[in-house]
């Protein structure tokens, strides 16, 4: 297969001439990604795009090799624009020859739809209706002349621009031993069929399927290990133990309860139906995807690469974190509080959270001063600029002690946005720097948990290139009884399935954001809209499954 891939800061070219040697192939199919006006309900003048060159042309390689296992294409040819792209022209274009139209639909369709979560290209920000693309744009000035890092969020901008400010981070190899809780970042097909041969799933003797004899000689026997092929012929049968390759095809297994035996001589006492055989490729056929990029690696995700032999697999690194608390307040949770004095909840609850993703967290406490805190920080050894999350908690407001802000940007974090129009969470700070991407968390436990759930989570996916946390819908088991509130409200609830198969939701009682009770039974947020008061018991809510707690 012939394939073009070309990144390029100018505008793409209006007609694309197909490759030269595409010669009599059947459909040359072009698709082109224009840059609409409007990104999440606001208006836009341009977006900008960035890469990683050398890696987006590999991947682009591999998809498009892979793809066309299953529909078959002759040529390729990818450009993707990068730079600030005005409103109205194309940021990609890509075109695909296959032998049959039907055929290069498919493959562009899925490369579409893989090139997205698997490339790293990707949208660094949106500009907004009034940037003038005349001037040149100063990274940090645009996106803030862009977002306005003191305009309040709602959640729905907040999770997008979280989305569209972190990128996959390269992937590594990794044994099969390293690999749980990691994300899949390439599809991985079947190398042979599964199970490779016939199997027996009985104890019992296999013959002919359409064998009716009366009597049968046995003429050989096979256990799991062994592998004997031969032909049978009528009247012939061979004992099998469960799990044994079946020594020809076309047999059938009759169960040993089934059949009387003396000496080498067997009797059929009752035929069954059932052939009593695994079938060769039956489980999966060589070739098909046993799971594609994207797939989080859990035990039987594991199973199933253990099974085929995969052991050096392309996945999400390591994530390296690095949480700091804040609060003069804040004492260590095996001392008694003086007045005044809080125990540390928030390094237990991160670190609770962090658990299950393969990461390495390191924890210290800042003192409540920013120059105090600056210092500490840059004489630790924990060398930030080689963490690719960094959390702090508390001291996300405006109030006379809260240095959050000031410290991420000294450390050279570009704040995206600093406060979202949510309860509980208000003060939520987002900032980037390269790869690297920052949060300033409410220093209330409950406003903490919330903001890890839907923000840190999207980062979390995003870094790691695994599924972003998704809202289902449900159903209220209770009333949600709630008064007013202007801003809309992420409500802890905990949910089961229900026995009509829908989820089921109950509100738990929570009055601040300080409250802590509610921590320890919440699986759920249930999103609740501004000015809507209580819900009653039966409304369909959305509610975001809490995937981490
Ligand atoms: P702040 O965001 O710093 O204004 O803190 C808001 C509230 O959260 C205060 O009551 C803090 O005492 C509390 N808080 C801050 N950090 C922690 C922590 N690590 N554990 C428990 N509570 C905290
Ligand atoms: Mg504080």
């Amino acid at each position: 297969m012939e394939i073009e891939f070309q990144l390029t800061r100018g505008p793409i070219a209006e007609k694309i001439p197909p490759p030269a040697r595409l010669g009599m192939a059947g459909a040359w199919l072009e698709f082109r990604g224009v840059v609409r006006g409007g990104e999440n309900g606001q208006a836009i003048s341009a977006l900008e795009y960035e890469a990683y060159p050398e890696m987006a042309e590999r991947e682009i390689r591999r998809l498009l090799t892979e793809i066309s296992t299953r529909h078959l294409c002759i040529a390729a040819k990818v450009i993707h624009r990068v730079g600030v792209i005005p409103v109205g022209d194309t940021a990609i274009y890509v075109g695909v020859a296959s032998p049959h139209r039907r055929e290069a639909i498919a493959l562009l369709a899925e490369f579409m739809d893989q090139l997205k979560r698997d490339v790293p290209i990707w949208k660094r920000r949106a500009i907004a209706g009034e940037a003038r693309l005349s001037q040149p744009l100063h990274p940090g000035n645009a996106r803030r002349a862009a977002a306005g890092t003191a305009a309040l969020r709602s959640l729905d901008e907040a999770v997008s621009e979280i989305s569209s400010s972190c990128q996959p981070l390269p992937a590594v190899r990794a044994p099969l031993a390293e690999a749980f809780g990691r994300v899949l970042r390439e599809t991985v097909c079947a190398p042979e069929d599964l199970p490779p041969v016939d199997r027996s799933t009985r104890d019992g003797c296999a013959i002919l399927a359409n064998d009716d004899s009366a009597n049968f000689q046995i003429v050989d026997t096979i256990h799991a290990a062994d592998w004997k092929p031969r032909q049978l012929k009528p009247g012939e049968a061979v004992r099998v133990a469960t799990g044994a390759s079946l020594p020809c095809e076309n047999l059938r297994v009759v169960m040993q309860e089934n059949v009387e035996r003396t000496g080498d001589q067997i009797r059929i006492v009752r035929r069954e139906t059932a052939t009593n055989i695994s079938f060769r490729g039956e489980d999966l056929r060589a070739g098909e995807p046993l799971l594609r990029a994207g797939a989080k690696l859990d035990a039987g995700a594991l199973a199933l690469l253990a099974t085929a032999g995969n052991v050096n697999l392309l996945v999400s690194p390591r994530l390296r974190v690095v949480h700091f608390t804040t609060g003069d307040e804040i004492i260590p949770p095996d001392q008694t509080p003086r007045p005044g004095q809080i125990r540390d909840s928030n390094s237990f609850l991160i670190r609770g959270l962090l658990h299950n993703l393969p990461c390495d967290v390191k924890q210290a406490h800042l003192p409540e001063d920013f120059e105090q805190a600056r210092q500490l920080v840059e004489t630790s050894k924990l060398q930030l600029s080689t963490f690719n999350l960094l959390l702090v908690s508390g001291g996300a407001s405006v109030g006379e002690k809260d240095f959050t802000r000031a410290l991420l940007e000294s450390l050279g974090f570009e704040i995206v946005f600093s406060q979202i129009n949510l309860r509980p969470g208000r003060p939520l700070i987002f900032g980037v720097n390269g790869s690297r991407v920052a949060f300033g968390l409410p220093g209330n436990p409950l406003s903490h948990f919330v903001c890890f759930h839907f923000a840190v989570a999207t980062a979390l996916a995003r870094l790691t290139g695994g599924e972003p946390p998704k809202f289902l819908r449900g159903q209220l088991a209770e009333k949600l009884d709630d008064k007013p509130c202007p801003r809309e409200t992420l409500w802890p609830a905990k949910w089961e399935i229900g026995p009509d198969a829908t989820a089921r939701l109950r509100p738990l009682a929570w009055a601040n954001s300080g409250n802590v009770a509610c921590l320890a039974l919440a699986n759920a947020l249930v999103r609740v809209p501004a000015n809507r008061g209580s819900v009653e018991t039966g409304a369909e809510v959305d509610f975001l499954p809490l995937k981490y707690s």
